[in-house]
């Protein structure tokens, strides 16, 4: 028989086909002001309210680069593990559209900032891939066009104009949706870690091109098609799946790919053209004679890295020696905020028995009331006592539920309410005898039944932890249990 397989080649009328794909991010970077001018980058303003002459294109303004941007990026590249070059360039792209009243976007071409670095991404089995980064570089954003103001006329809002973006190119080392979309996610918490991008897609803060091509398994790569501008996770693996499928067609129908750039249509669900490799724009790049090179002195990249913060993957590598599986700590890395959470619940308790409570408990009542980890009600704090008194035996599991969702409504200590609501578990073997002898009176029929078949036991232990409103610490529910009925030890 073959070998099963893997649900990452796509199966056409000839055979398995492999998909590879190169994603070009681009990160708008978390700056107070823009790239080239003191214009305010914030999200939501009144259109052209946030216009430096710089921003419009005036003739005789000359760009100032912003300290700010060049550090985010030198940090970005740290973080990717990356080249840092100490010499780059910047670039003028020309090209003409409404909303670049310069005729051309400043951006980095044969030098950029950052060099090749490398993003390892989790996979839902646990596995991970590496990925390699071709480079970074810096580049202005440009405006925005608005066409549904007026029936007659566009509008151009320039607030975006000049904002500093980063483009982080990768190599073409993806195989499937999944890893394209994951990549994106690991990339997402890397810059949302290191501060350098909110990483806030809705925003347009980080859109993805989506570079695809299909190839016999083994086979040289295919030639490629760009969909630009994708603008959320499920896009980029939507828009790869179907692009992939629309290639293997082609090819298995006798004809062949043209190179060419496309866009996603989210509604109907597809790829179109946007326009063919001939038609491609010949940007006439020149280094701006408006900006000298961009120098960067060793001890200054030096003194960035000092200040980099553990990573995604540094943490989750923490978090496993300390007990937990690698799924569970590649969720609970994938946000600084819920790391950070994750580590205040687990102080003194045991590592694998808080990140249970973390994704069970309080997560699952975070998804059921649609709130995120920023929102959540009850402090790690809390949670760690409430977890603590699990395992000190002061309450049973189910109790612990109970509790939680007594501090989640109403707030309050958990400590405090143990006591005050009665709810320490009870371990005094009297009180369990009792409630047993109880049990075993109204029920004489089943005791017979457990008798013959001691796996019915847990029966009992159902009703002696009812009788006494689930307070009863269950183990030693059992091991009575087991004694008055003389059940064997394993049962
Ligand atoms: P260009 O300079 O024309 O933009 P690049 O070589 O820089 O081309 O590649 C741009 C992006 O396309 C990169 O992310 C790269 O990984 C990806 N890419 C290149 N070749 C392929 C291919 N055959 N299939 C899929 N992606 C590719
Ligand atoms: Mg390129």
């Amino acid at each position: 028989m073959n070998a099963p397989v893997p649900n990452k080649f796509i199966k056409g009328q000839t055979g398995e086909w492999e998909i590879v794909i190169g994603l070009e991010v681009h990160a708008q970077v978390l700056s107070k002001s823009k790239l080239f001018s003191g214009a305010s980058t914030e999200f939501g303003a009144e259109p052209n309210a946030q216009v430096s002459f710089v921003d419009a294109g005036m003739p005789g303004m000359l760009p100032v680069i912003n300290e700010k941007c060049v550090e985010q990026a030198v940090r970005t590249g740290l973080g990717l593990k990356a080249k840092i070059n100490l010499s780059s360039i910047f670039d003028r792209k020309n090209y003409f559209y409404p909303d670049l009243p310069q005729g051309y976007q400043i951006s980095q071409y044969k030098n950029p900032i950052v060099g090749e670095g490398e993003v390892f991404i989790d996979l839902k089995d646990g596995s991970s891939v590496r990925v390699g980064i071709e480079r970074l570089h810096l580049e202005q954003d440009a405006g925005k066009s608005l066409h549904d103001q007026n029936p007659d006329s566009s509008y151009v809002d320039l607030n975006r104009s000049g904002i500093a973006l980063m483009e982080i190119v990768t190599r073409p080392d993806m195989r499937s949706s999944e890893e394209a979309a994951a990549f994106l996610k690991k990339l997402r918490a890397i810059v949302r870690y290191l501060g350098t991008c909110d990483g806030n897609m809705d925003e347009g803060s980080m859109r993805a091109d989506v570079n695809v091509s299909v190839r016999k398994p083994g086979a040289p790569l295919g030639t490629r098609c760009e969909i630009k501008n994708v603008n959320s996770m499920r896009f980029v693996a939507l828009a790869v799946e179907y692009e992939a499928r629309r290639q293997v067609e082609i090819i298995e129908g006798g004809g062949a790919i043209k190179q060419e750039t496309r866009l996603f249509d989210s509604k109907l669900n597809e790829t179109r053209s946007m326009r063919s490799k001939e038609e491609a724009h010949d940007y006439r790049y020149f280094p701006d004679p408006d900006l000298l090179p961009l120098e960067l002195d060793v001890a200054w990249v030096a003194a960035i890295e000092k200040t980099l913060p553990e990573l995604p993957d540094e943490k989750r590598a923490r978090f496993v020696a300390a007990g937990l599986s690698p799924y569970d700590a590649s969720v609970l890395t994938a946000e600084r905020e819920l790391a950070d959470y994750y580590e205040d619940l687990a102080k003194g308790v045991d590592a694998k028995a808080a990140a249970n409570w973390l994704n069970n408990e309080v997560l699952g009542r975070l998804n059921r009331d649609g709130l995120s980890i920023a929102d959540v009600p009850v402090s790690a704090a809390a949670n760690n006592a409430i977890v603590a008194m699990i395992a000190e035996g002061a309450i049973s599991g189910k109790i612990a539920k109970d509790l939680l969702d007594i501090v989640w409504n109403e707030g309050g200590d958990p400590r405090a309410l143990v006591e005050s609501r009665g709810l320490r578990q009870v371990t005094d073997t009297g009180a369990i005898d009792a409630a047993i002898e109880a049990v075993i009176a109204a029920n004489p029929a089943k005791v017979e039944e457990v008798k013959a078949k001691p796996k019915l036991a847990a029966w009992f232990v159902g009703q002696v932890m009812k009788q006494t409103g689930g307070k009863a610490n269950p183990v030693a529910v059992n091991a009575a249990l087991k004694k008055r009925l003389n059940l064997p030890e394993e049962g």
